[in-house]
């Protein structure tokens, strides 16, 4: 095996990871912060882009090359998740308190120098996913930095920005853009210098992931953290690897963009400094030339904004780090796994409210969010997200009063999600999940054993078990079936 000296051939990497936060409301509206799952939107926009001048009055390089292709691009919109707003027919409103709060918290965990003043921006985005055709992006701070195993990797710039358009159809001539996602608020980090290897890099991303996190604010559901990787070698030039899947995928991008910028100074070519697609096996190509800094220009719509006020609330409350976290948790019961995943699962606070205001066990709450939720999102395809404060309080108040049992959780909620107007209260009786009292299972138990005299225990336990599912703890069958064979 050849162990490359990342140093000596000149590597530079440097990461961009977007998070979306769980705010309630989008960035610039009031619009929710949810994905619809449902096929037909309540209307559709058409539209076609025009380049217009940047900052520097030239038109960016990336810009023209995408208006070269002069796709139509459509929106399909919710009335229930977009208004004027983002459809960019009215102005945007004052940007979100909450997820300026979050950003500085974000800036403040990184040890960033935080700008008392924030200037919201237009980014000129050339791919149609936002029906203005920029992103309103603000810069929060800079000149951090997160720690990892190999020293410090400096953090450049913390920028809170409006999520753009889902992409749901490409063809030869469009491009469909749905405008839900649109205008959630999301963090991104950038990376100065201090990433030595391709190793190294997946352990910053992480190390960047866990900190965003930690604020119990960052929303968690597919698509809702994005990473780019940006490589050069001496050589060689600055390439964007855009979208990196995964984590652990991130070596294997900057691996083969090292060979790949190697093979072309080799071969006496140019490396052209490009955005290429990252594809699942880590390879990439080509997807437009590398934007530069033309495309920046102030948003006049939305004034400065003071960071003073807001800043020192977010000093006031700055999140436990995931260490503390999973100590506390591991109090509480927790196995490190699931308070690992519990801290990662952005229900943290919610889990500490509930586990406080109702006597329920801390693991079982736990495990609701971190592995009900998680099923119920892969298997079922349902979007937990939906779910509500209110809804997992009324949950977890009929599990501490005995009137639902834990087995039925998942049925409920999937029950929940299937009935937007149904409170959990209403979904227990709807399915006949209310529990029958120990004299009623002491009655049934009776019964069913009279009139199967002789049978093994283990029998009677599954006739009753049949009837009651959902209805009854199977420890509580088993104790009575003990204790009438007695
Ligand atoms: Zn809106």
């Amino acid at each position: 095996m050849i162990i490359m000296d990342y140093q000596k051939i000149g590597l530079r990497v440097g990461l961009e990871i977007h998070h979306e936060l769980n705010t309630n409301e989008k960035l610039f509206c009031s619009c929710p912060t949810l994905l619809k799952t449902k096929e037909k939107p309540d209307s559709t926009i058409i539209r076609h882009h025009i380049p217009v001048a940047g900052e520097t009055g030239k038109i960016d390089v990336a810009v023209v090359e995408e208006i070269k292709k002069r796709k139509k691009i459509i929106y399909e919109i919710y009335d229930d998740c977009d208004c004027l707003v983002d459809t960019d027919s009215e102005p945007p409103h004052r940007p979100n308190q909450e997820a300026l709060k979050i950003a500085l918290t974000i800036a403040e965990l990184f040890h960033c120098s935080i700008f008392d003043e924030i200037q919201v921006m237009r980014k000129t985005i050339v791919d149609g996913s936002l029906p203005s055709g920029f992103q309103r992006t603000m810069l929060i701070g800079t000149d951090g930095w997160v720690e990892t195993s190999m020293g410090k990797v400096e953090i450049e710039a913390v920028t809170l920005e409006e999520d753009s358009g889902r992409l749901i159809r490409k063809d030869n001539d469009s491009a469909t853009f749905r405008l839900d996602r649109l205008g959630t608020p999301e963090v991104e980090i950038g990376t100065g210098k201090g990433i030595a290897s391709p190793e190294h890099a997946r352990e910053a991303a992480k190390a960047i992931g866990d900190i965003i996190r930690s604020t119990g604010k960052a929303k968690i559901r597919e698509g809702s953290v994005r990473q780019d990787v940006n490589i050069s070698i001496q050589g060689g030039d600055r390439v964007e690897g855009k979208h990196v899947p995964s984590l652990s995928l991130i070596p294997v991008v900057i691996e083969k963009e090292i060979k790949r910028q190697q093979e072309l100074v080799k071969r006496g070519k140019k490396v052209s400094r490009d955005v290429r697609r990252v594809l699942p096996d880590g390879s990439t190509e080509f997807l437009r030339p590398l934007p530069g800094a033309a495309r920046m220009y102030p948003e006049t719509d939305v004034i400065p904004i003071r960071t003073d006020r807001l800043l020192k609330e977010a000093r006031k409350n700055l999140p436990e780090s995931l260490k503390e976290i999973i100590k506390r948790c591991q109090k509480l019961g927790l196995s490190e796994d699931l308070a690992k995943q519990l801290a990662n699962s952005g229900h943290m606070e919610l889990f500490g409210k509930f586990v406080k205001m109702f006597k329920v066990d801390p693991v079982l709450v736990a495990g609701v969010f971190v592995n009900t939720l998680r099923d119920l999102e892969r298997r079922e395809k349902l979007d937990v997200n939906q779910l509500s404060e209110k809804d997992f309080g009324e949950l977890f108040e009929l599990l501490s009063k005995g009137k639902v049992i834990k087995e039925s959780i998942g049925d409920v909620l999937k029950i929940k999600l299937e009935n937007e107007g149904l409170s959990i209260t209403n979904c227990v009786e709807k399915l006949g999940l209310t529990p029958i009292s120990e004299n009623e299972l002491k009655r049934m138990v009776k019964e069913i054993a009279s009139k199967n005299k002789g049978a093994p225990k283990g029998k009677i336990i599954g006739l009753v078990m049949a009837k009651v599912r959902g209805k009854a703890d199977p420890k509580a069958v088993m104790r009575i079936v003990e204790e009438m064979s007695q």
